[in-house]
């Protein structure tokens, strides 16, 4: 479907296809504002994708959210939308291009149940011999046995193997939980930006070993807000691990923290091979990644399971925020994460 709406989302126009879409017609859809077809739980979101992006360069990433029919039932939908500008070039309004997500949505749920089903399988027999060879790792390490090298080298093999089977296998798992909702937050009031210093600090010598510089900028002091800071923490952790991981040697790293009216913004920017306009929206989807083959990265260093994102945006929407990249091939990455200060703007959004 394709609508238009204008400053205050007074639907405007609208295509058949889009009033099909709501069980309208489309004489009725341009009655309506957007606010009354879209649930109160997206609201927030919706207006910062509006403020934030529509409004302030032009055009969204593609987000997702819900309509509600005429009959009351709900439909999950992609968009996209544009700045509609009047004559002397300030912001009007705004138009989209909406999908019906319905038979996606189920399809991803099958996928994440397979998924689930899967590594909760691998997980037992997979735990037993990381135990196993771990052992033999530390023996072999502390010259219990006269073995040949080569013998020493596969047990190394095998060990780092077993290793990033483990992180999979968890990360799996921690995906199609987030994925089945069955994650709830422990909330508790506490300081956010001591909690990106936090991670910022115990990646730092990471970095270091990869000689690149890595920034924190906190120009004012930042409210105690309410959050699950396990995953505010994990959230970070994802991103800087990132821009270290998908910068060439020698690179710049920032992260910036501030207080925007009910927000706190965040930027973490790197300096690295960058990812392509196709691919933005799709490295939140699990096991999305992006070709990596003709940059100066050192892919035998770098592990991948393309879910590390995936599990930011799950944590992110738990928080009742918003995430969402911008990117140039061969400049750098910065990743945008807006978290809402009222604890009661989430409480709504998570209970609705
Ligand atoms: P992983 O890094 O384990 O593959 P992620 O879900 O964290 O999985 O990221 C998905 C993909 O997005 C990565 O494989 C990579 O192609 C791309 N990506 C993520 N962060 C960056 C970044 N800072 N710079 C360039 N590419 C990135």
């Amino acid at each position: 479907g394709i609508g238009s709406a204008d400053i205050d989302g007074k639907i405007m126009h609208c295509n058949q296809a889009f009033a099909d879409m709501l069980g309208y017609t489309k004489e009725e859809v341009c009655q309506l504002t957007i606010w009354d077809i879209t649930p109160k739980k997206w609201h927030d979101m919706n207006k910062r994708i509006i403020n934030k992006q529509v409004f302030t360069r032009d055009y969204s990433e593609v987000y997702e959210k819900e309509y509600i029919k005429r009959n009351g039932s709900i439909v999950p939908i992609s968009a996209r939308s544009w700045v509609i500008k009047d004559k002397d070039g300030n912001p009007a309004g705004s138009w989209a291009i909406i999908r019906d997500i319905t038979e996606q949505k189920k399809l991803d749920q099958m996928k994440s149940q397979f998924i689930n089903i899967a590594a909760h399988e691998l997980r037992t027999p997979v735990g037993v011999l990381k135990a196993h060879i771990d052992l033999l790792k530390i023996k072999s390490e502390r010259g219990y046995w006269y073995l040949p090298e080569e013998v020493h080298e596969k047990i190394r093999v095998i060990s780092r193997n077993s290793d990033r089977l483990t992180l999979l296998i968890n990360n799996l798992l921690d995906y199609s939980r987030l994925d089945a909702g069955t994650v709830k937050p422990k909330w508790e009031l506490a300081s956010f930006d001591a909690a990106v210093a936090q991670i910022f600090h115990e990646v730092l010598p990471l970095a270091q070993k990869h000689g690149h510089k890595l920034e924190l900028n906190t120009p004012q002091k930042l409210p105690l807000i309410y959050m699950d800071k396990a995953m505010v923490r994990a959230i970070f952790n994802n991103l800087l691990s990132n821009a270290i991981k998908y910068t060439p040697e020698g690179g710049k790293i920032y992260v910036t923290l501030t207080e925007e009216e009910d927000n706190i913004c965040t930027e973490v920017k790197d300096t690295g091979i960058g990812i392509a306009e196709e691919d933005l929206d799709k490295i939140f989807e699990p096991f999305h990644l992006t070709d990596i083959s003709k940059n100066a990265l050192n892919k035998s260093a770098i592990e991948r399971t393309g879910l590390g994102l995936a599990i930011v945006n799950e944590y992110v929407k738990l928080h009742g925020g918003t995430i969402w990249a911008e990117s140039r091939i061969g400049e750098g990455s910065t990743f945008h994460v807006v978290f809402p200060k009222n604890k009661d703007e989430i409480n709504m959004k998570i209970k609705s």
